[in-house]
């Protein structure tokens, strides 16, 4: 039914964010409300130093002073672990460092921690069809992690965020080190593994890739929402 579609998958209210700069407090903003649909990816974009990490951080729950409400399907984040609410509203910062070991090694990490446990592990056969989907179809699970080029590394982090099927993808700037090629085979990838019920949130200062349903602007502590006048398709494509 179309309010089953329309449901906020997570949704932000008056979140506001305090640090402490030499003893007094610092907000970058007070009031910032927000919500994402299932299958959407959006953008966040604003100046250097508005806060745009700092939002994404405390969405998932990083963020020791935060205030406000967090809702995933409805449900307060005030009533979860926080490292249950972590595995589903899941952060991937700018410079994600892989572990040292293989691809596999890397891939498999987030069921070394105990939050995963209940939950089944990849086959080799999933990982390697993980890998093709980022583009990846050279790399094998046995090579070392550190050999990568750039590119390589920041589609493996994205993979082993993604492994876990997370409701909420947070993305700052993940492609920001990248050249062209390598952040359009991050966005793809970003589009190919976004389940139809999962939402995500990049902040990326890239020309649009046309992937974004619509962006959010954070500005002298005040978040506003532009719909993309071309919108993309809500359905995950099929390939690359
Ligand atoms: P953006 O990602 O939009 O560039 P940030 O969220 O990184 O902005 O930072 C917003 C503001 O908060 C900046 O003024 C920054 O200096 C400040 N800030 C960020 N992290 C901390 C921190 N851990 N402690 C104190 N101030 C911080
Ligand atoms: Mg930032």
């Amino acid at each position: 039914m179309a309010i089953m579609d329309c449901m906020a998958v997570f949704e932000a209210k008056h979140i506001g964010v305090r640090y402490m700069r030499g003893g007094k407090p610092f907000a970058p903003f007070s009031d910032v409300s927000f919500s994402l649909e299932g299958g959407r990816i959006y953008d966040l974009t604003g100046p250097s130093g508005s806060g745009k990490s700092t939002l994404l951080n405390a969405c998932a729950l990083m963020v020791s002073r935060t205030e406000g409400e967090m809702l995933l399907d409805g449900a307060s984040f005030e009533g979860m672990k926080p490292n249950e609410w972590r595995r589903q509203v899941c952060l991937v910062p700018q410079s994600a460092s892989l572990v040292p070991g293989t691809v596999r090694d890397n891939l498999l990490f987030p069921w070394t921690l105990k939050v995963n446990a209940g939950s089944p592990r990849p086959t080799d056969g999933e990982l390697a069809e993980l890998l093709n989907k980022a583009a990846l179809d050279g790399v094998e699970l046995d090579h070392s992690a550190a050999q990568l080029s750039g590119g390589q590394q920041a589609r493996v982090a994205l993979l082993r965020a993604f492994a876990t099927r997370p409701r909420v993808m947070l993305l700052d700037e993940v492609e920001a080190a990248l050249d062209d090629e390598s952040a359009l085979a991050v966005s793809r990838l970003t589009r190919c593994v976004l389940a139809k019920e999962a939402a995500c949130l990049r902040i990326r200062h890239r020309a649009d890739d046309g992937y974004a349903y619509g962006t959010f602007t954070l500005a002298d502590g005040v978040i506003s929402y532009e719909q993309n006048p071309a919108k993309p398709t809500n359905e995950p494509v099929s390939g690359l």
